[in-house]
């Protein structure tokens, strides 16, 4: 088979999600393979029967290759963690930009760790607290901190924010991307949004269980002054303003929806 007709058969398979396929599969754009006459090898075809069958039948792409792009990184991840988002990107910049020199902070609820990794790459001066309740995020996160050699200016330890938090050092700031979507919307879910862990996206009825509780428990967690990053839902931003008593600065994703909270004090 060439490459000129395994593109065809792709894009009859998986349609739009094609262009990222061949990304993922042959490190190429659909325009590189149209009038590629060369024969694919045989390894590579049987790969691509195998994956394109599991992602034509739901599981998303980066469960199936087990990496994600994330900022400048390729993040690692697999099924019983949350995929890394491009929205997610706003946080980690912000938290580049604006963390005090040798700044000790926590990623509360860190998944794969993406937001972490990210951090402690552009900024060499930082320390991070990864934390999360999951057992496969915290060695999800690790793996992560070790590919790119930052695991020496960081700690994972499993934490349930519902908990006490007596044991958490001082802070100067947290960055946190929580499960934050309400019961509502976890009824209509994409499909391959279901294939992710629900203890990652549910956020309780109206969404905002861990905002209040972070924002309550954290007060006494802070070294100095309060800074607290959130990534937040679209549609999320007024219950932030009403939480904090519009002491918080709200910016917008790449798509300009409403996503991230800022808590500074
Ligand atoms: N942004 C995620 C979604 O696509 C939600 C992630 C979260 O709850 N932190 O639904």
């Amino acid at each position: 088979m060439t490459y000129e007709y395994l593109y065809g058969e792709i894009k009859s398979v998986l349609g739009d999600g094609a262009r990222a396929y061949c990304q993922y599969l042959l490190d190429k754009n659909p325009e590189e393979l149209l009038f590629d006459k060369r024969e694919v090898p045989d390894d590579l075809l049987s790969k691509h029967a195998e994956y394109s069958e599991r992602i034509r039948t739901g599981e998303p792409i980066q469960y199936v290759f087990g990496y994600a792009p994330f900022y400048d990184l390729y993040i690692d991840c697999a099924p019983g963690v949350l995929i890394p988002r491009f929205d997610t990107e706003v946080l980690a910049e912000e938290a580049i930009k604006t963390l005090p020199e040798n700044a000790y902070f926590a990623d509360l609820c860190c998944g794969t760790g993406c937001i972490a990794a990210a951090v402690l790459k552009h900024r060499e001066d930082v320390f991070a607290l990864c934390l999360d309740i999951s057992d496969k995020a915290l060695e999800c996160t690790e793996k992560n901190l070790k590919k790119y050699g930052l695991e020496g200016r960081a700690e994972t330890r499993k934490f349930d924010v519902f908990s006490s938090w007596d044991g958490l050092p001082p802070l100067d700031a947290i960055l946190c991307n929580p499960p934050y979507v309400n019961a509502k919307n976890m009824m209509t879910l994409p499909e391959n949004v279901k294939k992710e862990p629900s203890e990652a996206l549910y956020g309780g009825e109206d969404g905002l269980d861990f905002y209040r509780e972070i924002i309550k428990k954290s007060k006494n967690h802070f070294k100095d002054k309060t800074h607290i990053i959130f990534e937040i839902g679209y549609d999320e931003a007024d219950a932030l303003r009403k939480l904090t008593d519009g002491k918080c600065v709200i910016k917008k994703d790449l798509s300009n929806n409403d996503r991230v909270c800022i808590i500074r004090g």
